[in-house]
């Protein structure tokens, strides 16, 4: 795997302390979501929140993941999900936006998680969203579909 992070895990634990959530980490590290979490928790790291502001903790049982860090838990939460996402599929043509592809679609959201609008969700194959993800776990795709 990838070590170059350009952060120390200290420094990383440190603004995921000060406030950072893991998406925003991901973000602006260029990392996959599961990437920092796994490196956060190799770093001792293990209470993990989802929001800035953290909800009751207690409520992330539903989690894939340990520590409920769950993407499907999180947009499952924005009720809209499901209706979002199948409207973007239908705007898309249930085709990859990048390749064309009709099979192991996912819809991705291309800026805030948090928000389903549909200008923010865009159809991908899971090989192009994990490419976009730059993942290395095919994980998207099964999931997100
Ligand atoms: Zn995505
Ligand atoms: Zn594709």
């Amino acid at each position: 795997m990838r070590q170059d992070w350009g952060i120390t895990d200290a420094s990383l634990v440190q603004r995921y302390k000060d406030g950072e959530t893991i998406y925003e980490l991901a973000e602006s590290l260029g990392r996959s979501v599961m990437g920092v979490y796994k490196k956060l928790k190799k770093a001792g790291v293990t209470e993990f929140r989802k929001n800035r502001t953290p909800p009751d903790s207690r409520g992330a049982k539903s989690g894939r993941w340990k520590g409920g860090v769950s993407l499907g838990y999180q947009r499952a939460r924005h009720g809209n999900w499901n209706q979002q996402r199948a409207l973007a599929l239908e705007r898309d043509e249930h085709a990859c936006q990048d390749c064309g592809a009709t099979e192991k679609l996912c819809v991705h959201h291309q800026g805030d998680p948090a928000n389903h609008s549909l200008e923010n969700l865009r159809t991908l194959c899971s090989s192009c969203h994990i490419r976009l993800h730059r993942l290395h776990e095919a994980r998207w795709g099964t999931k997100e579909r």
